[in-house]
């Protein structure tokens, strides 16, 4: 993902190549139990069990499954490549979605090392001016247009569960892998506020519904359902009207609740 954030391989062709080989061994140095080995050329091979990722090698005849463990050789001539096809790719493509997919993986596998590794990942440079200083962390959400941290905030405190379901992101079954949303309380176009207390985790089909008013987090804790929701219209309609006075799940640092404000403005405006 570093790599293809600053362009130099594409999802379609990653390069079996001393630039992955080095990113892998920075990430390898913070997860390492003390008897493991740095060995890229294992991933880069077995990953081939998961049907989105297809190793090649380069030969006089074109392109021919791998069939062994890419060596150092092979990377210095630059003949070894994998495909990564979707689901995957999909989530390759902007540097959101990448971002998304880093803090699930993150939050998967290496979650003791989330800030270190977190750290690591070569986003920055495609949103923020080179050079520019690391805003510090009072700082980071009081500027317009920061939605990527404003995301990966919500996603961390909320631990990327629905605040209505509940639902989480599960890995490995990447296949079916569910992404939830930071959304906005009070919509980033009226209010330009990018704190977590502005935000809320929600699954796709409870942004929407929200982002409609049909459904809204109360102060006191609770979901409110607009009047407008028929149960007997439609499953789905029936599905949002048994929110009605579910808990609104808490986010894991309380000074980051949703505040009132902006639950009252949700409120308000539920559909009648
Ligand atoms: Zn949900």
């Amino acid at each position: 993902m570093d790599l293809i954030a600053q362009g130099k391989v594409t999802p379609d062709h990653v390069s079996w190549g001393q630039e992955l080989r080095s990113r892998f061994s920075v990430y390898f140095e913070l997860v390492r139990g003390s008897n493991d080995q740095c060995t890229p050329e294992n991933p880069f091979l077995y990953l081939r069990q998961e049907k989105w990722w297809t190793p090649f090698q380069q030969d006089t005849k074109g392109a021919a499954p791998l069939e062994a463990t890419p060596t150092v050789g092979q990377a210095n001539a630059n003949i070894v490549f994998a495909k990564i096809v979707a689901p995957v790719a999909n989530w390759l493509i902007t540097p959101a979605d990448r971002l998304c997919l880093r803090e699930a993986l993150v939050a998967r596998y290496f979650p003791h090392a989330r800030e270190a590794v977190s750290r690591l990942f070569l986003e920055g440079s495609v949103q923020e001016t080179p050079g520019a200083p690391e805003p510090d962390a009072d700082d980071t959400y009081a500027h317009p247009g920061r939605s990527a941290g404003f995301r990966r905030k919500i996603l961390e405190i909320y631990d990327c569960q629905c605040a209505a379901c509940g639902l989480r992101i599960k890995l490995p079954q990447i296949k079916d892998l569910t992404f939830v949303d930071a959304a906005h309380l009070i919509p980033f176009e009226l209010g330009h506020n990018d704190h977590p207390s502005n935000g809320i985790a929600l699954c796709k089909n409870h942004h929407w519904a929200m982002d409609r008013f049909l459904i809204a987090p109360s102060p006191d804790g609770h979901w409110q359902v607009s009047a407008t929701l028929v149960a007997r219209r439609s499953p789905g309609e029936k599905e949002l009207l048994e929110l009605k006075n579910e808990r609104v799940l808490k986010p894991s640092e309380p000074a980051f609740q949703p505040s009132e404000e902006a639950l009252l403005w949700r409120c308000k405006r539920l559909a009648a």
